[in-house]
């Protein structure tokens, strides 16, 4: 089957029909950088463009979801890649499909869901391209079960600094230091997906709350838990000390099927409580509603993407419009908190919100200031509790105006050279830039305290991190450089992010 999935029309102002110079920035909004923009329509096109950029060569773009400068090319080329947006083949039976880089995940769920398939791993946004959540190897709540994105890429077409097109598959050099790898291997030009087969277009949804960090991790460990032990080898301990540390030591590899039983994870943290209220938490844990859990009148037509009678997203308290100060923050987190259900089971909720921020939409506009906000997430190992308690600590009494932050667990990790997800906890938080001077510093010392955990930040989502910091985060980093010396000599893909971390 073969889908004409263009978006052109619906999404008029992602299209650009002449080249032009731009200032581009991440999703954070910091670091403006002017750039040549080219919007190529086919892979001929993009290797026109590749050909084509000078000295500061050229970089692939696709929705700019990354919150750093990871997709930004000061004074060089960047190719916005959502032209090349068509689904090539589907196979409805198999639930494989292979589709142009510059497609977006919330396009695929609308086309596959009611065929029955899902993405195998949906980021917490779905304006995000294919390329992008391949070359970011992006994660989802399900992580512990399903792992990164990549795992489900069957093979990949990249377009590299020769001119030449290849085909990268899963175990091969190429394949390896690609996913993950911020679009500095070359430019994927289109991606064969498995996809997940879903029974409903819904998702059924557990709410916590839990009053403090050790009552979250232990919620989140403890035997039973979704995710516990699903692939992550983590689940025997009941709190932050050794037992849950020295069991997920042992992740291996997600258990055949794993996915299938498809738990979803994550903890929304109020990084502003502080003293016995430090890291109070609303766990999240969904699951892929089974037709039975339908109403019986939504059960007639269960794959329908938006259906008008499933319950509406989550409620959530609105933010304050503008730019927020500290105590407005403080007053969303805690009426959040307490509206939040103590204890609620089986809601069901539309797929693609499982993992949205609580604010949502409103969260992103403006409330952050013309300067825009940092997205500081870093990983660090089970057993590694402590380290993140002490993160969790220092910006509480730091207090800057954060909204709830996104805790998450990862199981193993995937091939990736410069892939984020590791085994362990993953914290992501947004920092306002404006009015905050020494952010800056205070981040680096997060740095030294994740690095010192054996842990790491996400680069796809980093504006600003030390290259020092870089080689004990990423292991396998020298590879990575070494690969793209051979490859790509002359540096031809190039990144604000490559540039600064020397990558
Ligand atoms: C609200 C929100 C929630 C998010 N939640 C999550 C989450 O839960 N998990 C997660 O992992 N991430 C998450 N992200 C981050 C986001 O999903 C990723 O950073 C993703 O890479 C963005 O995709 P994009 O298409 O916008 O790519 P861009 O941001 O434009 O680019 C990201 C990187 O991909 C490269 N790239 C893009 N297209 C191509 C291509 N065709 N070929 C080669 N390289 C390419 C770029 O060069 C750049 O290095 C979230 C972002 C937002 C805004």
């Amino acid at each position: 089957m073969s889908v004409d999935t263009a978006e052109h029309g619906s999404h008029a102002h992602d299209y650009y029909d002449d080249d032009s110079v731009v200032s581009l920035t991440g999703r954070g909004g910091t670091a403006p950088t002017t750039a040549l923009r080219f919007g190529p329509r086919s892979p001929d096109e993009v290797c026109a463009a590749v050909r084509g950029s000078g000295a500061r060569g050229a970089i692939a773009r696709g929705l700019g979801r990354s919150c750093g400068d990871a997709a930004q090319n000061a004074g060089g080329s960047v190719l916005d890649m959502t032209g090349l947006d068509r689904i090539r083949a589907l196979d409805a039976n198999a639930g494989v499909v292979v589709c142009e880089a510059g497609v977006s995940l919330r396009r695929l769920m609308e086309v596959l869901l009611p065929l029955g398939w899902y993405p195998p791993v949906a980021p917490g946004s779905a304006r995000t391209t294919v390329g992008g959540a391949i070359a970011a190897d992006v994660h989802g709540g399900n992580h512990p079960a399903a792992g990164s994105f990549t795992r489900h890429v069957s093979s990949l077409e990249l377009l590299t600094a020769d001119g030449e097109r290849r085909t990268a598959l899963p175990g091969t050099r190429l394949f390896d230091a690609t996913a993950g790898g911020l679009g500095l291997t070359g430019v994927i030009l289109s991606a064969t997906l498995r996809l997940r087969r879903v029974g409903t277009s819904l998702m059924r949804v557990d709410t916590e709350r839990a009053a403090d960090l050790d009552d979250l991790l232990g919620r989140l460990t403890e035997p039973g838990a979704a995710g516990a032990g699903a692939g992550t080898g983590a689940g025997t301990g009941t709190g932050t000390g050794a037992s849950a540390g020295a069991s997920a030591a042992a992740a291996g590899a997600p258990a055949a099927g794993a996915e299938h039983a498809a738990p979803y994870t994550v903890a929304w943290i109020d990084l502003m409580a502080r003293g016995t209220a430090l890291g109070r938490s609303v766990l999240l844990r969904g699951e892929h509603a089974p037709l039975s859990a339908l109403p019986a009148r939504a059960r007639r037509r269960p794959l329908t993407h938006r259906p008008p009678w499933s319950p509406a997203d989550a409620p959530a308290p609105v933010p304050p419009a503008g730019p927020v100060g500290r105590a407005a923050a403080a007053l969303f987190n805690e009426v959040w908190y307490r509206t939040a259900p103590r204890a609620r089971t089986g809601e069901l909720r539309h797929l693609p919100a499982f993992g949205r921020a609580p604010g949502g939409t409103v969260r992103r506009s403006g409330i952050y200031g013309r300067d825009g906000f940092v997205r500081y997430q870093f990983a660090v190992g089970y057993g590694q509790e402590e380290a993140l308690r002490r993160i969790v600590e220092r910006v509480a009494h730091r207090g800057c105006p954060v909204f709830p932050a996104e805790l998450t667990r990862f199981g193993a990790g995937g091939p990736g050279w410069l892939s984020f997800p590791t085994p362990g906890w993953t914290l992501a938080m947004e920092l306002p830039v404006a009015g905050r001077s020494g952010l800056a510093p205070f981040l680096d010392e997060l740095d030294e305290e994740v690095a010192a955990a054996g842990g790491r930040v996400c680069l796809a989502q980093d504006s600003r991190l030390r290259p020092e910091a870089l080689a004990a985060m990423y292991p396998r980093l020298a590879e990575f450089r070494a690969l793209r010396a051979e490859l790509d000599p002359r540096a031809v893909f190039t990144s604000d992010l490559s540039r600064r971390l020397s990558l």
